[in-house]
């Protein structure tokens, strides 16, 4: 019976974000990430209150299906915090945060889910997420329109469907139960991870690094390596057998580990009040948060208006085509009428003749023709001025092309 094992956690800002909004938790029976978004101080409170109010619910329980329960009615008890957080803190609004959790009982993982962040079991070598996303493009991927592949770089890749947050007063909440032995290696992590780091380069490290802490540091590394553009927050829980009895202490990190800064915010800002009355609601959501109410319409309104974006951008792609291919047209022009600037002297068949043009010609398009046929014979020319004319003689200009034939004109005549 799989009891008690070695777990960490890490959180990191990111190489690019101002703040980490991450909260991570790893304690004695529950572990947790949670990614907070939306509003400019929101996304680090939603996931620290969030972890606050379901960490309550970090403590044995007697039966998978009583930590089943309890993790679930912890998570819906956090949505009702935030919801009144936000009726207390209106600049708020718009925050919300996905939740990815896992209460260890015995032999027994119990899993609770929302957003976008994951919960991976690492057994025998191989990876595997046990959660489904809830976001945007996992919908398209599961109804079919687009694939695994077109999900992964989507445009709208990080529009969550659903949250913990202020809209929704009962969101849906993913549970499992799920069997568990010792060896088993459990990833929570946010999408700073996995969106940036791929599944055979986590497998990898967490086949290479065997302690839990080396192999969570080691995860945030390669997020690091990839640039980190977001906040990186990993849990490794590694389920242990009766003799390895050493657990860790809870263990809290990222926003959640910091005090929380709202209140004395909120109170600066109260002067702001009438400011706020003017642009309620929406003003306070960020243009880069994926927090985003789950609705048919809502999801229908974001597949027209991928529709819609699609076809803006193959417009300005013809209209780059046709302005490119004007371009080229318009300097063709230029470049054969300059070419008809220039005169030369050569032999046409019997006879000299003035051209005009340069003698190369551009694959099929011939750039010169004869501009005047003249009366001078070819053979009439001693071989050495012949030779010359028969490799042609370039003029600077028309006048300078008339001299050159007068002058061969005198030397066949002398
Ligand atoms: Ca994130």
């Amino acid at each position: 019976m799989a009891t008690t094992g070695r777990s960490a956690a890490v959180s990191h800002v990111g190489k690019i974000r101002a703040n980490n909004q991450d909260s991570g938790y790893a304690g004695q029976n529950l572990f947790l990430v949670a990614d907070g978004m939306g509003g400019h101080a929101g996304g680090d409170v939603a996931s620290a209150i969030a972890l606050k109010r379901i960490v309550e619910a970090d403590k044995p329980y007697a039966s998978a299906t009583d930590a089943e329960f309890a993790l679930q009615s912890a998570l819906l008890a956090a949505n009702t915090m935030l919801a009144e957080t936000v009726f207390d803190h209106p600049e708020l609004t718009g925050m919300g945060t996905t939740v990815s959790s896992i209460i260890r009982v015995g032999d027994k993982a119990v899993l609770a889910h929302i957003g976008d962040s994951r919960i991976y079991l690492f057994r025998d070598g191989s990876l595997d997420q046990v959660t489904a996303d809830h976001t945007f493009v996992q919908r398209l991927v599961d109804s079919g329109r687009i694939t695994q592949e077109e999900a992964a770089v989507h445009p709208r890749r990080s529009v969550l469907m659903r949250v913990l947050g202020d809209v929704d007063s009962s969101p849906e909440i993913d549970t499992a139960i799920l069997d568990t032995q010792p060896g088993d290696r459990w990833l929570l992590c946010s999408d700073g991870l996995s969106s940036y780091v791929s599944d055979d380069k986590i497998a990898a490290v967490l086949s290479t690094f065997s302690g839990a802490k080396d192999a969570a540091n080691r995860l945030v590394r390669e997020s690091l390596d990839q640039g980190a553009p977001d906040n990186v927050t990993v849990v490794v829980v590694d389920v242990g057998d009766n003799a390895d009895s050493a657990s860790n202490p809870p263990l809290t990190v990222g926003s959640a580990a910091l005090p929380l800064t709202y209140e004395a915010d909120s109170a600066r800002r109260a002067l702001r009040l009438p400011t706020l009355l003017l642009h309620p609601l929406k003003s306070t959501q960020h243009a880069d948060s994926h927090f985003e109410p789950e609705s048919e319409e809502y999801f229908d309104e974001l597949i027209l208006e991928d529709k819609r974006r699609a076809i803006r951008r193959r417009i300005t792609w013809l209209v780059g085509i046709a302005l490119i291919i004007a371009a080229i047209v318009v300097a063709l022009v230029f470049a054969y009428r300059w070419t008809q600037m220039h005169y030369y002297v050569g032999a046409n068949g019997e006879t000299v003749a003035i051209y005009q043009g340069v003698q190369q010609n551009l694959g099929p398009i011939s750039l010169h023709s004869v501009y005047q046929q003249t009366s001078i014979k070819m053979t009439d020319l001693n071989p050495y001025t012949r030779s010359t004319v028969e490799d042609t003689i370039s003029a600077d200009n028309l006048d300078d092309a008339r001299a050159i034939i007068e002058r061969l004109a005198a030397s066949a005549n002398g």
